[in-house]
Order: structure tokens, then C-alpha cells, then sequence
């Protein structure tokens, strides 16, 4: 494998198991995939079979019961809180259903404070979130606060917003679940597009099969137990 092709993502061994009643539930089965840069991966399976779990895993959110996350070749699960924390506010973009924007800010401002936190220059904040803004196709939008835009530009705002921080990895959970058809199809074909511009390894939850020959390569879900990765259209 070229250097080229490293798993940015590399997810080895990983169970997770929360408390249950008595018992535990093991939502993560001894998980292993792989995502290089560039590559887009549809997650697949039914409501329950651990998608989300394996998300938050990756987004070093959750650390795993056992397993390890490595994300640029960096093991989060040995890492302390603050690295942790700096890990994945360095490397990784986050994008959940619900936008969670503020509704106070514009869609310019949603993005520069969180460059800002990070320690970025105001200027240089501002810069880059419209430059995000044109690439997600709201350039013309910035002003606009989230009561002022459709779901889908909301949606957008929310994909702007993860790669503020130069991610090298793209988290996605169900970013079209609150859409119609058409807007589905083009956050959809969004991603596809940022992945491509950035090389971003991106990971989508996804219950819309029909989306997934947008991508490269489908994993499904079934009870925790991911079944290997295997490439779009094979
Ligand atoms: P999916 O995203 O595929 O619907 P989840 O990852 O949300 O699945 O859930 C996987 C399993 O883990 C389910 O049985 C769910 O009830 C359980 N689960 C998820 N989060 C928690 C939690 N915070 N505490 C306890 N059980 C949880
Ligand atoms: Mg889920």
C-alpha cells in the first residue's frame, strides 16, 4: 500500500459495551474498518445495529470498552482528555443530523467562532469560513441567520462548519434524514465533492441505499457486528 493510501482512519478490534440493567449491551462487536484519505464510506444497517456507537467511537467522543482508534496514525484511546480533545478538534469533522446551529449568528459567524477558539485570527477566520461558504455553495448567504435559510442550507452551513478545522476525517450521521429527495440527493453529492476537494476520509451513516453508489466503498451493521467494508458497484 502507497503512502498515499494509509488508512487515516483506522478502527481496530473495537467493542463497546454500555451498562444495561443488570446485564450490558455490547453495541460495538469487535469493529475493524479502515478509511483512506479520500475515500467516502457509506455505513449502512437497520435502527440499532450500533452505527451511531461506531461514530461517536471514531469521533474519540466515546472511548471504547477495547480497541483501538487511530486517526493520522495517532491512538486516541491512549491519549488523556486534553489531547484527546485537540485531536479531534484538529482532525475531525463532525456532522450530525440536526445542524445545531445558533440562532443568534449569521452563517459566516457560525463558522469563525469556532476558528476563532481554536486561536485563529479573526481576519483569517473570516476568510476562510467564506471561502467555505462559496464552496458549499452559500456564498451569497452569509449574512443570513438560520431562520432565514431552507433546511438544506442549514444542512450546508453545518458541512462548512466541520471543515473549518482542516479535517482529516469526515464523521457523518444521517445528514439527510430531515430532507426531501432532491436536497438529500445534493448534501449528498455535497460530500461527495468535499471529499474529493480535501481528501477527506469520510465515514456517512446513511439509510437511503440509493445514495450509496455516490460512494466509494458500503459497510452494513448488523447488532454490532460490522460485516468488512466492500467497494461500490463490486
Ligand atoms: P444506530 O445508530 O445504528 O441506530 P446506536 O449506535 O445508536 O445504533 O445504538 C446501538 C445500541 O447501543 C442500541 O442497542 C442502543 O440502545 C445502545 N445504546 C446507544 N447509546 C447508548 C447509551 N448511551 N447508553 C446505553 N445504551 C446505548
Ligand atoms: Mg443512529
Amino acid at each position: 500500500m502507497s503512502a498515499l493510501n494509509q488508512p487515516v482512519l483506522k478502527l481496530t478490534d473495537i467493542t463497546l459495551e454500555y451498562p444495561d440493567g443488570d446485564g450490558i449491551v455490547t453495541a460495538l462487536d469487535r469493529v475493524t474498518l479502515d478509511v483512506a484519505a479520500g475515500e467516502f464510506l457509506s455505513l449502512i444497517g437497520p435502527s440499532g445495529s450500533g452505527k451511531s456507537s461506531l461514530l461517536a467511537v471514531a469521533a474519540t467522543l466515546v472511548t471504547p470498552t477495547g480497541g483501538t482508534v487511530l486517526i493520522d496514525g495517532v491512538d486516541a484511546t491512549g491519549l488523556r482528555d486534553a489531547a484527546r480533545t485537540a485531536l479531534r478538534r484538529d482532525k475531525v469533522g463532525i456532522i450530525f443530523q440536526q445542524p445545531n446551529l445558533l440562532a443568534s449568528l449569521t452563517a459566516l459567524e457560525q463558522l469563525v467562532i469556532v476558528d476563532h477558539l481554536r486561536g485563529d485570527s479573526l481576519r483569517a477566520a473570516r476568510e476562510k469560513a467564506a471561502q467555505l461558504l462559496d464552496v458549499v455553495g452559500l456564498a451569497g448567504s452569509a449574512g443570513k441567520r438560520p431562520h432565514q435559510l431552507s433546511g438544506g442550507q442549514r444542512q450546508r452551513v453545518n458541512i462548512a462548519r466541520a471543515l473549518m478545522g482542516d479535517p482529516s476525517v469526515l464523521l457523518v450521521d444521517e445528514p439527510t434524514a430531515a430532507l426531501d429527495h432532491e436536497r438529500s440527493d445534493s448534501i449528498v453529492r455535497l460530500l461527495r465533492r468535499v471529499t474529493d476537494t480535501f481528501s477527506v476520509a469520510t465515514v456517512m451513516v446513511t439509510h437511503d441505499t440509493e445514495f450509496v453508489p455516490l460512494t466509494d466503498s458500503v459497510a452494513s451493521m448488523r447488532d454490532g457486528v460490522l460485516a468488512a467494508a466492500r467497494p461500490v458497484g463490486v
